[in-house]
Parts: C-alpha cells; sequence; structure tokens
C-alpha cells in the first residue's frame, strides 16, 4: 500500500516530476556538466531571493547553515528572537557554538515586533540578530518587512533570517530588505525531500566573517563565495537534489512568482474558511498569520490522536498534532509546496468527515 499523503508542514510531498529529476546520471562535482548544472539555476535562485548575489547550496538540513551563520557573523554578543520550537532553539545553538547570547521572547503564538526589536538593538550590546520569518510552530508570520526597516538602523548588527517555510509562498526580497544572511531548507516551501538548504549572505556578512577565525570549512561562507565564483560548491553536494531544484525553479518560474504567491494565498484562506466554520480559533493574532500552514487552537478539545488515526486511516493523509509544548493543544494544517484547489478541497472535506466521526 502507498503511503499516506502528508499535509505536515515539513517534509511535504513531492511531486512526480521531481521524483522524476532526482534520478538522472550522476556527474562529477568538479566537472563541467555540474558547473552548467549549477550555473543553469542561478538565475532562477537570484530571481527567487530577490538578489544579485550568488545563491549558495548546502548539502545540509537548514540547521546546518543557521550554525554555520552564527559561526561566520557572531563577535561579540547575538540577539536571538524566540516565538515558538524553531526560533528558540536558536538560542540553545547560540550557547552550544560558544557564542553570548541572549533573547527576544514572546509568548508562542505571537509575532516579535518592530518596536521590540529597536529597543533591544538600541543597547549596542549586539552585533548579530537571529529571526525565524516563519515560525512554522505557531504558524506566526512576523513582520520582516517592519523588521528590516529598524535592522537598517544598526548597520553593524549582522542580520540571519530563516525562511524555510515562507520562502516563494509571500515575496521576499532580500536586496531590498538589506538584511545579511537568509537560509531556508528544500523541504518545506519548496515541496522537495529534505537534505538541502539553500542561502545568501551579503557584503557586509563576508566582511564579518572575515574576522572570524573559528567558522570552520564546511559552513565557511568564504568557501562558498570563492567556490560560487567557479559554478561549485566547497565539498562534493547531493547532486540529485540539485537535478531536482533545477525542475522546481523552472517550474516555479513557468507557474509565476505572483501566481504562486496568489495561490498560496488561496489555500491558505480555504484553510482559515474551514477552521472558522469548524469554530476552531487560530493560535496566531489576524494580520500575523502564516500563509503557507495554519496553527489552529484545540479549543474543542478534539481528541486529535484520534482524529489524525482515522484520517490515516479512511483518507489516507496525515495532518500535524503539534509541535513542541503546544502538542495536543494546537494541530498544523500545511498548504506549502504544490498544492492545489482541488487537493486542499479533498483535504478539507477529509477533515470535516474526521472531526464529525472519529
Ligand atoms: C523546519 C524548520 C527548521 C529546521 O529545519 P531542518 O531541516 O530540520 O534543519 C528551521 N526553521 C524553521 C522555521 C523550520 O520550519
Amino acid at each position: 500500500m502507498s503511503l499516506p499523503k502528508l499535509y505536515i508542514p515539513g517534509p511535504v510531498n513531492i511531486s512526480q516530476a521531481t521524483n522524476d529529476a532526482l534520478v538522472q546520471p550522476m556527474i562529477g562535482h568538479r566537472s563541467k556538466d555540474f558547473q552548467k548544472l549549477y550555473s543553469s539555476i542561478q538565475p532562477g535562485l537570484k530571481q527567487l531571493f530577490g538578489t544579485t548575489r550568488p545563491v549558495f547550496i548546502s548539502t545540509s538540513s537548514a540547521w546546518g547553515v543557521m550554525e554555520g551563520a552564527l559561526r561566520n557573523v557572531v563577535t561579540k554578543k547575538v540577539l536571538n528572537c524566540c516565538k515558538g520550537a524553531f526560533s528558540d532553539k536558536w538560542f540553545d545553538v547560540s550557547k552550544r557554538c560558544g557564542k553570548q547570547a541572549d533573547t527576544l521572547q514572546v509568548e508562542w503564538g505571537q509575532p516579535i515586533t518592530p518596536e521590540a526589536l529597536d529597543q533591544r538593538l538600541a543597547t549596542g550590546e549586539y552585533d548579530a540578530v537571529t529571526l525565524v520569518h516563519n515560525e512554522t510552530s505557531t504558524g506566526v508570520l512576523s513582520p520582516l518587512a517592519e523588521l528590516a526597516e529598524v535592522l537598517k538602523k544598526y548597520p553593524h548588527v549582522i542580520s540571519i533570517v530563516d525562511t524555510v517555510s515562507s520562502f516563494s509562498t509571500v515575496p521576499i526580497n532580500f536586496d531590498e530588505l538589506g538584511i545579511d544572511v537568509q537560509l531556508l531548507g528544500v523541504q518545506k516551501a519548496l515541496a522537495l525531500p529534505p537534505g538541502m538548504a539553500l542561502f545568501t549572505v551579503s557584503q557586509r556578512a563576508l566582511e564579518r566573517a572575515a574576522t572570524l577565525e573559528d567558522r570552520g570549512y564546511y559552513f565557511d561562507f568564504h568557501e562558498f563565495e570563492k567556490n560560487a565564483e567557479k559554478d561549485m560548491t566547497p565539498s562534493t553536494p547531493v547532486i540529485p537534489h540539485i537535478y531536482a531544484l533545477k525542475s522546481k525553479v523552472d517550474e516555479i518560474l513557468k507557474e509565476g512568482l505572483k501566481n504562486r504567491f496568489a495561490r498560496h494565498e488561496k489555500l491558505n484562506a480555504m484553510v482559515h474558511a474551514w477552521v472558522d466554520k469548524q469554530g476552531f480559533e487560530f493560535l496566531a493574532p489576524e494580520g500575523y498569520r502564516s500563509k503557507s500552514l495554519t496553527c489552529v487552537k484545540n479549543n474543542k478539545e478534539a481528541d486529535l490522536p484520534a482524529i489524525i488515526a482515522y484520517l490515516r486511516a479512511n483518507h489516507h493523509l496525515i495532518i500535524d498534532g503539534g509541535y513542541g509544548k503546544i502538542k495536543g493543544k494546537t494541530f498544523r494544517i500545511s498548504n506549502m509546496g504544490d498544492e492545489t484547489e482541488e487537493s486542499i478541497t479533498t483535504l478539507l472535506a477529509a477533515l470535516d468527515d474526521a472531526f464529525a466521526k472519529a
């Protein structure tokens, strides 16, 4: 029997086209064929990131680059903006990397506000800040454009922005925002298999990195920059994923970025309408809700494990029963990746059935 379809917020289902793209003949990573493959994806990736800087390909999950970013830019002290499981984890990782770190902590379900960020950066204590754009555990989308305006007042503060679950679902323009590091893992919004991360870094971040001597090798920004000039990666990359990335980037450009944003907006609104209709509530306040997933408060105290088991057995699909300390108190529905009106309609009908019968 085939496995159930994933409606969890990552990893998400991969398409047949992606599946096919993964299984192509192997090439050497120092060959002309590889350079051709690598360079053919760069224009599309730059367009997706909204940057003229090179987009780096890392063979790791997002955390590899997240840890690497800390090791490349933090010299004095980093401010970790914490609002959920992923953003909170940055603080732990900062300390494990031996960095001085503080938190700007808000309650799970709330966004990071520009005022709070400004107040903390005004202390002058920090030379780096970590921000999660779309907190996947709580479904909160923080106001990145406004936060970036605050960051512009503090040019010595290097910003590291995690766009794992928002990338390509809402507009994010790296160059216009003036942020320093933007990263994502490919298994969420891009609907590729886990195992690869993409990132870009500003000139300012490179300059900072040059002052740090213990930034290691595998995630060294300067190694990536130097190799990118030759259309290569520092070490042997996950070549099947790069084939799949090419296929996905071509697909996104064919759909058109505006259409892609509109599709996510529409599918997300369909899920929101279902939440309202069922009498559930959202964890995130209005105006700060993710467009790629929905985190629903279990205010009706539904038996979530029973619902999830019912969906799997009767509808061959999986939703998520909450993450970290809000497991059971919330559930999450993903509309990221390749979902369509048809697939979300099917999902919502299945949810109606499950909440009525399970
Ligand atoms: C999933 C996720 C991560 C971690 O990704 P890995 O691929 O497990 O390293 C980090 N940040 C956010 C916002 C995520 O959703």
